[in-house]
């Protein structure tokens, strides 16, 4: 198949493999990421033997063309070539080293809470993790698979008068987004209360590694050095009265409902927090609130989300976070650094 659309400029390449925070699209070697990209635009052949193999493995679900705007908070997102997901961790296991003895790129998606896809959609597979969803409780110790929402997990341990994770209640992703990219509010971390997280490495060997181990710091994991895939984690919980944990997780949500903008798509905020200073606010004293290109606005309710009007592109929301970044680095010599993970063929990266 011709390539309808150009080949990155050599600069986007050279950008993608050093700067280490970069949305690399897949898992994998450099290599594959330069055989990959020099593909600009087309879909990836799936190998029929990787085909076949893949329809045996038991508890899979296996979908071509699947657009990936419906599996994303930002609702933007074009095709992915292969959307895999497995309904059980021995599943996933199986996918992970049938492709990796394809070579064929791929890529985690939990909640898609924390990702913008670009709108020519994915080449390769994109992995979802949403229907592993076991919870087992054992005393003051909770072990969850990464697929299972905060909001479900919270809501569990409320139930069983568990306290420790009241703060992630009303964050929009999974366990395993939650570990990845060490999500926090109000005060806690993930880290906090993770005992260990059993992870599989990108060549598929399965580990269990300590908090520790998992050097999870402000918004970064070794799961993003390392490309590692979590399957579950071990949460150390402390008993505390249901009804109080119910009454802080309402309060919680109250004050999210009332500051952030919870009824339009988003993929939460758009920048990291620069040291020093709030990005939202940034944001804001550059006068962008409600500031909009195509679709993409900068929300009128809290300026550090970038909200989908309706009918934005994945494009628009790059653009503005472009105009974003100079406008903030021209009035107070701040650079803003990306905070969702930007997946699949750009253009442009506002990196
Ligand atoms: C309205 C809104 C509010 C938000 N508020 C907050 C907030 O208060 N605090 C906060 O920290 N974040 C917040 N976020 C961002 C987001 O919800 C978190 O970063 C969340 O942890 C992402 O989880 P996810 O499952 O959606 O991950 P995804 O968006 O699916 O993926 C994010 C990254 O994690 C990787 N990943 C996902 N699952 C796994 C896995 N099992 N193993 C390895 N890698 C994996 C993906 O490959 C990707 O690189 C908010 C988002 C929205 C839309």
């Amino acid at each position: 198949m011709a390539n309808s659309i150009s080949e990155p400029p050599v600069i986007l390449l050279v950008l993608l493999i050093i700067a280490g925070d970069l949305a690399i699209p897949y898992t994998g070697m450099i290599s594959e990421i330069i055989k990959t990209i020099k593909n600009w635009g087309e879909r990836m052949e799936i190998p029929e033997k990787l085909s076949s193999e893949l329809k045996n493995v038991s508890g899979l679900k296996i979908r071509r063309n699947e657009p990936l705007a419906s599996h994303t908070t930002m609702e933007v997102g074009g095709p992915a070539d292969l959307f895999l997901q497995p309904m059980k961790s021995q599943a996933m296991t199986a996918v992970i080293d049938k492709l990796n003895s394809y070579q064929f790129p791929y890529f985690l998606l939990g909640g898609g809470s924390n990702v913008i896809a670009a709108d020519r959609g994915i080449r390769g597979a994109v992995i979802s993790t949403r229907k592993l969803q076991q919870i087992k409780i054992q005393g003051e110790l909770a072990t969850v698979e990464a697929g299972v929402l905060l909001s479900d997990f919270c809501q569990e341990l409320a139930e069983a008068g568990l306290s420790g994770l009241e703060f992630a209640s009303g964050i929009p992703g999974t366990l395993g987004g939650a570990i990845y990219m060490n999500a926090g509010a109000y005060g806690g971390e993930i880290k906090d209360c993770l005992q260990s997280a059993e992870v599989l490495t990108a060549e598929g060997w399965s580990q269990t590694l300590t908090a520790e181990e998992l050097e999870l710091e402000y918004r970064s994991s070794l799961l993003q050095q390392q490309n590692l895939i979590a399957l579950s984690a071990s949460f150390k919980l402390r008993k505390r009265p249901s009804s109080e944990i119910k009454a802080e997780i309402q309060g919680l949500k109250a004050r999210r409902w009332a500051s952030q903008p919870m009824d339009q798509p988003s993929a939460g905020s758009t920048f990291k927090r620069p040291p020093g200073h709030y990005a939202g606010s940034l944001i804001e004293e550059s006068g962008l609130k409600g500031y909009r290109i195509g679709g993409a606005m900068v929300s009128s309710k809290h300026a550090g989300f970038i909200v989908n009007t309706g009918g934005a592109t994945a494009r628009d929301i790059i653009e503005l976070m472009l105009e974003i970044k100079e406008k903030v680095y021209q009035k107070f010599g701040v650079r803003l650094k990306p905070e969702p993970r930007l997946i699949g063929e750009f253009d442009k990266l506002p990196y």
